[in-house]
C-alpha cells in the first residue's frame, strides 16, 4: 500500500511538472514566436533572409528602397540609393542588427502564431513600411561621403516633427550583392554592419565647444563683454594648449566663429569640472536617446580624474570626450528649437502593431538648454557662418553650424565634423555629419553636409 502511494505520488509530482512546463512552453511560443521564427539564423528556411514574402519598404516619396519581385528581394535599381540606405534599410543577410529588415522583421513578413511565416497571400495585410527618409538626400550624402573611401557618417533630420530625412554610413556594400565575408578577408569590411549615425561615438573636437559656450554663456555674468589674447599656444596647467592659428585680440563671438582653443580652454578651467560635467549632462552628451527602439551610442565627459590641463583640453572637444553623430543633430536640433529636442523617427507609416511600437517614444521630447541659452547660441552659430565660412555655402538655406576637427591620434588624421541646423520655417533641419581619419572638419565634412542639406530642403520644397 505504502509502495502504491508513493509511485502515485512520484506519478502526480511528474505530471505537474509536464503540465507546468507545458504550459511555460506554450506561454513562451505565444510571447515569442515571431522572433524565433525572424531570428537571422532561421534565414536559411527560405532563402532570402526569409524576406520574400516580405512588405515593400518605400521612401518618404514612394519610392521603393526594397520589395519582393517574383519570390526575391530587390532593391533600389539606382546604385547610389541602395547602398546609401543599406544601414537604415538592411540586406537579405540581417547583419545589421539596426536596420529596418532586422528589427521589423515580424512586422514585414506579417509572421503570425496559426500560419508562422507561411500566411497565405489572400489573407494577409499590408506589411509595407514608408519611411521618413528621401532616397534623393541620402544618395547625394551618400556619394561624397563614400568618395573619401572612409568611415563617418551623415544624419539630417526635421527638428520639429523628428522625421529623419537623411541617414548614411560608410563603409558599407551593395545590398543587391552583399560580400561573403570569411575569417580570411574580414579586416577588409571592417565596420561594414555597424550604423555609425546611430551606433558609433567619436572624437568630437571643436563641435565640443557648444557646450563648453553653454557652460560660459550660463555662468560667466560678463562674457559678452570680455576679450582674450591668443598667441597660438599657451601654457594650461603646465603643458601647452594650441590654437590653429594666433588669433591676437578676440571676443567671445569671434572665438567660435574661428574656433580659438585658447579661449574655450581657459573658460573650461575657470568654469570647472562641476559646471562643465552639469552642462554636458543637461545637454544629454553622456545619454543615451532613443530612436524608434534603438539606443544610441552614448557620447563621453568624464573629467573627474582631468588635471588641470586635461580639463582646458576637455573644454575644446578633446581629452576623453566622445559624442555620437544623432547625438550631436539633436542637441543641434534643441538649439534651433528653444532648447527643446524632438525625438528622431525613421518610420512614416506602417502595421498598426510596428507603428504602436515606434509610438512608444513618438513626440519624446526634452529640455536640453534654456531658451535663453538656445537663443545665444543660436545667435553664435549663425555668425559663425555669415562672418567666417560665408552665407552661400548651403544655397539658399540660413545655416548655423560648428565644424569640428577632433584629433586622434599620432597614428590617425583628425575626424572631420560639421554640425547645425537651417533656420528656415519651410526646411527646419538639423545635421551631423562626421569623416573618421580625414583631416579639417570644413574640408572634410563640410561638402557632405552641404550635399544633404542642399538636396534635403530642394526635396522638400518641390515634393514636401
Ligand atoms: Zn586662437
Amino acid at each position: 500500500m505504502k509502495r502504491i502511494l508513493r509511485r502515485s505520488t512520484l506519478i502526480l509530482i511528474l505530471a505537474i511538472a509536464f503540465i507546468g512546463g507545458l504550459g511555460f512552453f506554450s506561454v513562451e511560443l505565444i510571447m515569442n514566436a515571431g522572433d524565433w521564427a525572424n531570428q537571422p539564423y532561421n534565414a536559411h528556411i527560405s532563402g532570402n533572409g526569409g524576406l520574400e514574402q516580405a512588405g515593400a519598404i518605400y521612401d518618404r516619396y514612394g519610392a521603393p528602397l526594397a520589395q519582393t519581385v517574383d519570390g526575391n528581394r530587390v532593391y533600389n535599381e539606382n546604385s547610389s540609393i541602395r547602398n546609401s540606405l543599406l544601414h537604415t534599410v538592411g540586406d537579405n543577410s540581417l547583419n545589421i542588427s539596426t536596420a529596418v529588415q532586422s528589427k521589423y522583421r515580424s512586422q514585414l513578413t506579417g509572421y503570425n502564431l496559426i500560419w508562422g511565416l507561411n500566411m497565405p497571400q489572400s489573407l494577409r495585410a499590408s506589411h509595407d513600411i514608408t519611411l521618413t527618409v528621401d532616397a534623393d538626400t541620402c544618395a547625394a550624402a551618400y556619394d561624397v561621403l563614400a568618395s573619401y573611401g572612409k568611415k563617418g557618417a551623415c544624419v539630417v533630420y526635421n527638428y520639429k516633427t523628428g522625421e529623419v530625412i537623411c541617414s548614411v554610413s560608410t563603409p558599407g556594400y551593395d545590398p543587391q550583392d552583399p560580400p561573403d565575408i570569411t575569417p580570411e578577408n574580414e579586416s577588409e569590411y571592417d565596420g561594414v554592419y555597424l550604423d555609425n549615425v546611430l551606433s558609433s561615438s567619436y572624437i568630437p573636437g571643436s563641435i565640443f565647444k557648444l557646450v563648453t559656450a553653454a557652460a560660459a554663456i550660463e555662468n560667466i555674468p560678463d562674457i559678452y563683454d570680455r576679450t582674450w589674447e591668443c598667441y597660438g599656444s599657451e601654457e594650461i596647467g603646465g603643458s601647452d594648449i594650441t590654437c590653429v592659428e594666433s588669433h591676437g585680440t578676440i571676443n567671445f563671438e569671434e572665438a567660435m566663429a574661428h574656433s580659438c582653443n585658447i579661449v574655450f580652454a581657459e573658460l573650461a578651467v575657470e568654469l570647472g569640472s562641476e559646471k562643465m560635467t552639469a552642462t554636458a549632462e543637461k545637454m544629454g552628451i553622456n545619454a543615451t536617446f532613443v530612436v524608434d527602439d534603438v539606443n544610441t551610442a552614448k557620447g563621453h565627459y568624464d573629467v573627474s580624474k582631468a588635471d588641470t590641463n586635461q580639463l582646458a583640453w576637455s573644454g575644446v572637444g578633446q581629452y576623453n570626450d566622445a559624442v555620437n553623430p544623432i547625438q550631436m543633430a539633436i542637441i543641434c536640433g534643441a538649439i534651433a528649437n528653444g532648447g527643446k529636442s524632438t525625438a528622431p523617427t525613421y518610420i512614416k507609416s506602417g502595421t498598426g502593431d510596428l507603428m504602436k511600437l515606434i509610438g512608444l517614444n513618438k513626440g519624446d521630447s526634452k529640455q536640453l538648454l534654456n531658451p535663453d541659452t538656445a537663443q545665444k547660441l543660436n545667435d553664435i552659430m549663425r555668425y559663425t557662418i555669415t562672418d567666417y565660412y560665408g552665407d552661400d555655402l548651403f544655397g539658399n538655406l540660413s545655416v548655423c553650424a560648428k565644424t569640428g576637427t577632433g584629433e586622434v591620434g599620432e597614428d590617425h588624421k583628425p575626424n572631420a565634423w560639421m554640425v547645425g541646423y537651417s533656420q528656415d520655417q519651410d526646411c527646419p533641419l538639423a545635421f551631423a555629419c562626421v569623416v573618421e581619419d580625414a583631416g579639417f572638419g570644413f574640408e572634410y565634412a563640410g561638402p557632405v553636409a552641404q550635399a544633404a542639406m542642399k538636396q534635403a530642403a530642394e526635396s522638400l520644397r518641390t515634393k514636401g
